[in-house]
């Protein structure tokens, strides 16, 4: 018996790596068109980024977090997110800073990895894809990112999705909001969650975000956020509203959806799929928000202490794919596939599939000495479109037999000509 992964982790080969390089590709491509640029920070970090980041009482920080002390005493964490050592990293080299983009627009693809009950989509270590735009409070950034979203999805081919949106407003709508929500939440404290009655004081927004049915009752008819903010909060989230109108983007308003994470304020999005695989279920696609404040919060300066960002998990993003039918591209198949049979084959046949991948081709060949019908069966596997044949007679008058699978038609092409040529000869061949 050998040993098998870790719960909650995924192994990803051939037949699914395929949907993951391509859902990166898609997204590597919409970022370049927006400017947005790569930054890979560690796997792990100081636990305190991602506790100060995210806020101490969030599910990731107090629940989730995959952190242990090193060899030299160092309490740390594998990222469960990648906003907070993003923003740590923006800190730390400066790029605030004149020689740099203002704002600072980046993006990251990688493994999170958060201590969760693992289900559908719910995973341990998963993966997400990222943009943060740091150093702006123009709503127009706001909009740009959700754009960014839409088109990503929009790409891949995804149709059945709705953006919906929410205002947290600035610190001080929000903490008047707060004690509004403890208010009308109090009187029924002791019918909420365990969980809800936790948070009740520490964190009420988050009583908004419980998925369990006790809490549901009361999160219906609490007060809106949307009535608590301040001048400033309303002005913001109206220019949100007005630039989506301006560039036609539907949307609708949740004024009960805040984030799971602490540091969001003034403009929060999803992006909810209910593709017809999914029968019927709401399946959140991508979030984000603006987190002004979080610069400062890890040590940077007051300056350039606004931000927007949005992730967006992978493989939610594949089953999504799956849930609306849509196609990905299969893995090319090979070009080439060299059958060797014989005495001094093995050389030769070594030197045919350097040339053809010298020429820009697929090639592969046999390694295992089989007998013929065996290398056609892979040849066949792999949908090889043309197989060179190399037997000992073959070798000795320096030929190979050159076959269209497809047409099932062969020819004598001399070793020469074939190592000189093979682009030529190849695209000739699937010509006749
Ligand atoms: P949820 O409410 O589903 O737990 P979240 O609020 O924790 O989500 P975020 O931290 O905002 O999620 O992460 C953004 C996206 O990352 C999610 O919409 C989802 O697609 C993906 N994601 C989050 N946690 C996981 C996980 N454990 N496994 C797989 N994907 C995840
Ligand atoms: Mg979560």
């Amino acid at each position: 018996m050998g040993y098998q992964k870790p719960k909650g982790t995924n192994d990803i080969y051939t037949g699914e790596v395929e949907k993951w390089q391509y859902v990166e590709s898609v997204a590597r491509d919409i970022f370049k068109r927006y400017d947005f640029h790569e930054l890979r920070t560690p796997m792990f970090e100081h636990l305190e980024v991602i506790s100060r980041g995210v806020g101490g009482t969030t599910d990731i920080v107090t629940k989730e977090m995959y952190d242990f002390h090193d060899k030299g005493d160092r309490h740390i964490t594998l990222r469960p997110e990648g906003t907070a050592p993003l923003v740590r990293a923006y800190v730390e080299h400066k790029f605030f800073g004149p020689e740099h983009k203002n704002p600072f627009k980046t993006f990251y693809i990688g493994p999170m990895f958060r201590y969760e009950r693992p289900q559908s989509g719910r995973l341990r270590q998963f993966h997400q894809i990222g943009i943060e735009a740091i150093g702006s409070s123009n709503p127009a950034t706001d909009v740009e990112g959700i754009l960014v979203a839409l088109d990503f999805y929009k790409a891949l081919g995804v149709k059945h999705t709705k953006l919906v949106i929410n205002s947290l407003g600035n610190v001080a709508s929000r903490k008047k909001y707060r004690q509004a929500l403890i208010d009308y939440l109090e009187p029924h404290f002791d019918e909420l969650s365990g969980d809800s009655q936790r948070r009740l004081h520490e964190n009420p927004l988050r009583v908004l975000d419980s998925k369990d049915e006790k809490d549901q009752k009361y999160v219906v008819n609490a007060p809106s956020i949307l009535d608590y903010l301040d001048e400033e909060s309303h002005a913001f989230f109206e220019e949100v509203k007005a630039l989506l109108d301006a560039l036609d983007v539907e949307y609708v308003i949740d004024h009960r959806m805040v984030r799971g994470l602490d540091y969001y304020n003034h403009t929060v999005f999803e992006l909810m799929s209910n593709a017809p695989g999914f029968n019927g279920a709401i399946t959140t696609i991508c979030a984000g928000g603006r987190y002004d404040g979080l610069v400062t919060e890890l040590g940077g300066p007051e300056s350039h202490d606004t931000g927007f960002g949005f992730a967006l998990g992978i493989e939610r993003a594949i089953i999504t794919m799956e849930a609306e039918g849509i196609e990905f591209p299969k893995a090319p198949a090979l070009d080439v596939y060299v059958i060797n049979l014989g005495e001094g084959t093995s050389t030769e046949a070594l030197k045919l599939v350097q040339s053809a991948r010298n020429a820009g081709l697929i090639a592969d060949r046999d390694f295992l000495n089989r007998k013929v019908k065996a290398q056609f069966k892979s040849a066949n596997k792999e949908d090889a479109k043309i197989v060179l044949v190399l037997g000992e007679d073959e070798l000795k008058n320096n030929e190979v037999v050159v076959k269209n699978m497809a047409t099932g038609s062969e020819e004598k092409v001399a070793l020469h000509d074939i190592h000189s040529n093979f682009a030529d000869i190849f695209s000739k061949q699937l010509e006749a």
